[in-house]
């Protein structure tokens, strides 16, 4: 068994959930005792998130490479960001460890594709949803057709992320918030809907929507289990 390096912290709200996630991969595909071989270097989100603010992602890197760094030093055989925003940085993390970073856009690009889905709504930061990091790379990689919500519920979704979610604060109007962006997007033709941020899955479920959704955390930990057992 592979040893799963990850990059977390970001939030730990949802580096709870790889850690979960992944040891459950694990025991489903192995059975009894068996648990996953985990490595996780977890930040201080506080310093990554004023860097985000002020648009120094080449700051922001820097740390994540440095984790990285220390991940393949402790022994860590693949590399995970637990975040979709910070694959903002994704290129230059791989670039320094010679150990693989399981990107989360195959994951999720992989998994949509096997269901034959092609037109979807994408949720997450207004990082996330503006920029083509991750956007761009499902559709140049996996030929999605992606559409994002209008620009006040764009900050709708940051907001809720960055003050409620990443500090552990769920709360059932900020999930039906997201149920009528939900069912907005679907009206404008999306199949499925990607929560593109690792703490989504903590607010909104599968049962509080009529179209199917597509957890990234799930995705991500499930293509770490997976490579880990190959
Ligand atoms: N965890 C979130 C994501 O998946 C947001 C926190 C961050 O900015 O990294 O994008």
């Amino acid at each position: 068994m592979k040893v799963i390096g990850l990059i977390g912290g970001m939030s730990w709200e949802s580096s709870l959930e790889y850690y979960r996630l992944i040891n459950e991969g694990v025991k489903q595909r192995l059975g009894g005792l068996h648990s996953a071989r985990v490595l996780m270097m977890s930040v201080d989100f506080h310093e990554i998130e004023v860097l985000q603010a002020c648009g120094d992602w080449d700051g922001s890197a820097r740390i994540l490479c440095q984790a990285a760094r220390d991940l393949e030093k402790g022994g860590a055989q693949m590399v995970l960001i637990c975040t979709n925003t910070m694959h903002k940085v994704a290129s230059q993390v791989q670039s320094a460890v010679t150990i693989p970073l399981i990107h989360i856009g195959d994951a999720v690009g992989q998994n949509i594709n096997s269901r034959g889905v092609k037109k979807v709504g994408l949720l997450g930061t207004k990082f996330t949803m503006e920029q083509a990091f991750l956007k761009g790379y499902l559709q140049d990689k996996y030929h999605l057709d992606i559409i994002i919500p209008d620009e006040d519920s764009r900050q709708v979704v940051h907001d809720i992320i960055y003050k409620e979610l990443c500090l552990g604060d769920i709360k059932p109007e900020s999930r039906n918030a997201y149920v009528k962006i939900i069912e907005e997007m679907g009206r404008q033709g999306a199949r499925g809907i990607i929560l593109g941020c690792t703490e989504i899955p903590l607010l909104v479920r599968p049962e509080d929507v009529s179209l199917p959704l597509f957890d990234t955390t799930a995705m991500h930990c499930e293509k770490a289990v997976e490579f880990s057992l190959k």
